[in-house]
């Protein structure tokens, strides 16, 4: 062997140990890293700040340590029927990996308390869980914040019987999101890239140009959907209130919205973006088969039964009606936003129906009653009428001869003794009805999404699903 090639041995092999060495090193340190889950709710007041806004200064933070990012952000809808809310109760959750996790919950204890609107009326949640499984009692709590109220209490016993690391500030509530954010399981998704204003914006009139909205959804649908309301040429990804938010924009896939974003070019400079993983379109609240003892106000789910009273138009062009089953019977609300009142109006006692929705409390004016989000015909009942009967020789209606007498054809004198039971067509069909683009709820299932789930987690850290824009 030559002393060149001995050389070029000797320097693979130190290569070949070094390489060894690092892998090992690198190895321990991951085994010695925490998997940390993150969750947050009610930082911010209808006259300031954003829960996501605070999720996004965070990401910011996390991004200058040296934290592994296991998943997007995940922006969760809870129930929407609570009274509570500010605008569409989400709660926001992260999970990382981390060496330091002291470090890091101190500091985001910190942004929390910073960015906060308590003076406003926030009751901030903060809580961390600090292993790598989520529990089948996180998972439990937040199936049930889907649809049920939950109390404070049962927020502070959770905390306090998981030893969890947790803030609460104001009332408390914010817990109740905190916990649930972390516990959600997904079974469906979506995404939602939602941009921030900088801090001089804030509160100032949002301008972008409809056409670029426009144009963005008619390229990009189904890839992102919920943007544009063409019938009602509507902006619908931009926000009314004083919040840092610009635009979100919802989609099926990380990259679909990361891409459809650069589209919008509104005419200010924003500050930048961060993607969510969310529950919403997905219909997750109107999964669950409402029983007697689950008619208590603000819960949200489903009635499967019959139509029990007719449908009556009231003032403001909503419109009621009664459904039944062996254990119901409840007033049923369709809203004229919704635009299915022309479909409810039209329902008939004894048609079979599925409904969901969320439970209004009874007040001294009107009783309990389920603010329907979307109507399912089952069956039609087969509609009928008595009619004069018909003169198949002349073609035309016989006339009455009096009260309790006979009908006869004036023209050819023919008699009938009874009225003719004809059955009328019905005007709507068996299949789902939900409600216009514009009343859509964070989580109401869209459309083209009533047969798709996504259930693949595409997790792809390559991709700029954070961006703080520096000019
Ligand atoms: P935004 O959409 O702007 O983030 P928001 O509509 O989410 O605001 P919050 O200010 O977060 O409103 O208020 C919602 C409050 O309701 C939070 O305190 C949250 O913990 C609590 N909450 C959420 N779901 C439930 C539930 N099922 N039962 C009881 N409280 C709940």
């Amino acid at each position: 062997m030559s002393s060149k090639q001995l050389n070029f041995n000797l320097n693979q092999t130190t290569d070949f140990y070094e390489h060894i060495q690092n892998t090992y090193f690198d190895a321990i340190m991951m085994l010695k890293k925490s998997i940390l889950h993150i969750g947050l709710d009610d930082t911010d007041s209808p006259n300031s700040m954003c829960t996501t806004f605070l999720a996004y200064k965070i990401v910011n933070y996390l991004k200058t340590q040296t934290v592994e990012f296991l998943d997007y952000p995940c922006l969760i809808r809870l129930n929407p029927n609570i009274p509570w809310k500010t605008r569409g109760n989400g709660a926001v959750s992260l999970s990382i990996k981390t060496s330091n996790p002291e470090k890091i919950k101190k500091k985001i204890k910190q942004l929390v308390v910073k960015y906060s609107d308590i003076d406003g009326g926030a009751n901030p949640g903060l809580a961390f869980y600090q292993n790598e499984k989520i529990p089948k009692n996180f998972v439990n709590f937040s199936q049930i914040a889907l649809w049920k109220l939950i109390s404070r209490k049962n927020a502070i016993e959770f905390v306090k019987n998981n030893n969890l690391d947790f803030i609460s500030l104001g009332n408390g509530q914010g817990l109740v999101g905190a916990i649930s954010a972390i516990g959600y399981k997904f079974d469906d998704h979506t995404y939602e890239l939602i941009s921030y204003r900088r801090k001089a914006k804030f509160g100032k009139k949002r301008k972008l140009k409809k056409e670029n909205v426009k144009k963005m959804q008619e390229k990009t649908f189904p890839n992102t959907f919920n943007s544009y309301d063409f019938k009602k040429r509507r902006i619908l990804i931009t926000p009314h209130g004083p919040d840092p938010v610009f635009y979100g924009i919802r989609g099926e896939n990380a990259s679909s919205v990361i891409k459809a974003s650069k589209m919008i070019k509104p005419d200010e400079k924003l500050a930048g973006y961060l993607t969510f993983k969310t529950n919403q379109g997905t219909g997750a609240h109107l999964k669950n088969e409402l029983g007697k003892t689950d008619l208590k106000p603000y819960t949200s789910g489903i009635i499967s039964g019959f139509v029990s009273k007719s449908p009556k138009i009231i003032q403001g062009g909503h419109v009621i009606f009664e459904i039944k089953n062996d254990h119901i019977q409840l007033a049923c609300a369709v809203y004229h936003p919704t635009k299915i009142t022309h479909i409810s109006s039209k329902l008939i006692i004894g048609d079979k129906i599925r409904v969901g929705g969320g439970l209004r409390k009874a007040s001294k004016n009107h009783p309990r009653v389920l603010n329907v989000e979307f109507i399912k015909i089952v069956k039609l009942e087969k509609n009928f009428k008595l009619e004069n009967p018909f003169c198949y020789v002349c073609k035309k209606k016989m006339k009455s001869k009096g009260k309790n007498q006979d009908f006869q054809c004036i023209k050819c004198g023919k008699k009938h003794s009874n009225k003719k039971l004809v059955e009328i067509p019905r005007e709507i069909k068996e299949t789902l009805y939900v409600p216009s683009i514009s009343a859509y709820r964070h989580l109401t299932r869209p459309q083209q999404r009533i047969r798709f789930k996504n259930k693949e987690n595409q997790f792809d850290n390559k991709i700029q699903w954070f961006h703080v824009f520096t000019n």
